[in-house]
């Protein structure tokens, strides 16, 4: 089971906002809740060296397009080695999002792990994204 984004989507345009909205960013019409799978692409990324106040320097952002086109920012621990259009693992801790570079060596190495619990749940992350980039 890969991890589940909480967002909105608006009935009228089909936008998707996460985190959830209220209403729609484009028309006061109410949005319904939607459940996305955790994984997308890299749209663009950076590194601040000089953070906002209450956060560690330096500071891996990303932008992260889910399918469905839902765009938000999220943090990671590096983006060494990341590039656009990168597949990503996102997880959500409250109202922040971290993001999870999977490149190949990293893929190749969680399907040989199958002990523990944690690597269970990176197994399952790892299987759907190569799903996606090795499909076709
Ligand atoms: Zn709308």
């Amino acid at each position: 089971m890969i991890e589940r984004i909480d967002a909105s989507r608006c009935p009228a345009c089909r936008t998707i906002v996460a985190p959830p909205a209220s209403y729609c960013p484009h028309h006061p019409v109410a949005m319904e809740p939607v459940s996305l799978p955790g994984a997308g692409e890299i749209v663009s990324f950076t590194t601040l060296h000089s953070p906002p106040t209450g956060f560690k320097a330096p500071l891996h952002i990303a932008l992260v397009e889910l399918e469905g086109g839902a765009r938000f920012v999220c943090h990671g621990a590096e983006t060494r080695g990341l590039r656009i259009g990168s597949p990503v693992a996102i997880e959500a801790v409250g109202r922040v999002y971290y993001f999870s570079y999977l490149g190949v060596v990293d893929r190749a190495r969680l399907f040989w792990r199958r002990a523990g619990h944690a690597g269970d749940r990176v197994n399952a992350i790892a299987r759907s994204l190569a799903k996606r980039v090795w499909k076709g």
